[in-house]
């Protein structure tokens, strides 16, 4: 399989799991020879396949020896090790050694996505044989698979966990023991830490012995995203049928569930969005990014197909509403936002859905600079992202994502 091939696969399969942590996916791939591929992941390592925020690498050899079913399933396997978030999620579990914290995060995440795997294999080819289908997991699909179906990967994560051992009581709390000062805390920190690292040996040749059966793949360290977010972003929202986009907004309030670790429901495409409301931050502080804000959006307008669009530029409160019809959205320009001195995008937002014609169906997409309180309460809104062209956005309501 050659790098266009391997490209062309990875979109396609890409917008079969449109209901993901949209704006994980890594841009770059990258098709290895086994010893460029040991260059970058020096054994002892899995020789495989794997991903960081910025890349999948493959190795050419390992792919070429999978029946096409299988590699489907290998490639969408790692699809979805970024839409999950790697390990890069907040959560990390400070008993463990970062490898194997690491490597037990990874199994975890491997059984809830070959069961993703079985799901989106299963709606391709719904009358065949497993081993008959089009898209094919890569663990067996029997029992000890499909016991996590459903499940997230920190359930799945903490059962693993508790299964290992008991964690020392202390590092229930903080996991770094360094700010001890008195001889007796260093003591006692001294030994916490050394069982949390026998602790954490132990995993590691628990999952060596256990040669788990799965795609032997790895996770990198973590790195700085580059995220194609336009294009992303287009295709999650015309991927998605307004039924399923309901959920989104919702996602977040699951227990256990935070941003990256939710089990997604497979969905079915559309063609146009209904309504769009676009909030556009014109805060003096959004001021340097204004043209680039403009381009997106414009680009954003070229992408999707949108049947009604509404521009609200806002600060505190709504300065501008304007309503744009399908035949005019393509031609449409952004004009030069003035901007004023706070921002409350609460406030904004209330005042749309006050509104008498507000339609509650809408798509939400908020351009916004990060500098302000994103939390909106009990609203009920379907769908909502929030683009941010500076700092990351904390909001208890939808999607967020940096694009600068
Ligand atoms: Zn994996």
């Amino acid at each position: 399989m050659n790098q266009t091939e391997l490209n062309n696969l990875i979109k396609d399969l890409t917008l079969r799991v449109p209901q993901l942590e949209p704006f994980m996916y890594v841009c770059k791939l990258r098709v290895l020879t086994s010893e460029e591929y040991a260059k970058i992941v020096p054994p002892p390592m899995p020789q495989t396949a794997g991903c960081s925020r910025k890349e999948f690498i493959f190795n050419s050899d390992f792919i070429d020896s999978l029946p096409a079913p299988k590699q489907r399933g290998l490639i969408l396997h790692e699809i979805l090790h970024g839409a999950l978030g790697h390990i890069t999620h907040p959560f990390i579990d400070k008993t463990l050694t970062y490898s194997s914290f690491k490597l037990l995060a990874n199994v975890a995440q491997d059984y809830v996505i070959e069961n993703i795997v079985n799901e989106i294999g299963k709606q391709e080819s719904p009358t065949a044989k497993i081993e008959d289908r089009q898209i094919q997991c890569n663990y067996e699909v029997d029992a000890t698979l499909l016991k996590y179906n459903g499940w997230n990967w920190r359930q799945v994560y903490d059962e693993l966990r508790a299964n290992a051992k008991e964690i020392p009581p202390q590092f229930d709390q903080h996991g770094s023991p360094d700010d001890s000062d008195s001889d007796e805390d260093a003591n006692n920190s001294e030994r916490l830490w050394k069982a949390a690292r026998e602790e954490s040996e132990r995993i590691n040749e628990e999952l060596k012995a256990s040669n788990t059966k799965g795609t032997g793949d790895i996770v990198i360290e973590p790195d700085v995203a580059i995220i194609p977010w336009q294009e992303t972003l287009a295709s999650l929202l015309t991927s998605i049928p307004e039924k399923t986009r309901k959920s989104w907004s919702r996602v977040k309030r699951r227990p256990f569930v935070t941003r990256g670790e939710y089990q997604p429901t497979i969905a079915g495409t559309r063609d146009a969005l209904e309504h769009v409301y676009m909030f556009i931050d014109t805060s003096g502080s959004m001021y340097d990014v204004l043209n680039t804000c403009a381009a997106d959006i414009m680009n954003l307008l070229h992408t999707i197909e949108v049947e009604k669009l509404e521009l609200i530029y806002y600060d505190v409160g709504i300065q501008e509403r304007i309503v744009v019809e399908a035949e005019d959205i393509k031609n449409f320009k952004i004009h030069s936002m003035k901007g004023g001195g706070g921002t409350c995008v609460k406030l904004a937002i209330d005042e749309v859905m006050k509104s008498e014609d507000y339609v509650e169906d809408a798509v939400f997409l908020v351009l916004t600079d990060g500098y302000d309180d994103y939390r909106l309460g009990d609203v009920n809104i379907n769908s909502l992202i929030w683009l941010s062209y500076g700092t990351a956005i904390e909001s208890d309501c939808g999607t967020s994502i940096i694009v600068t």
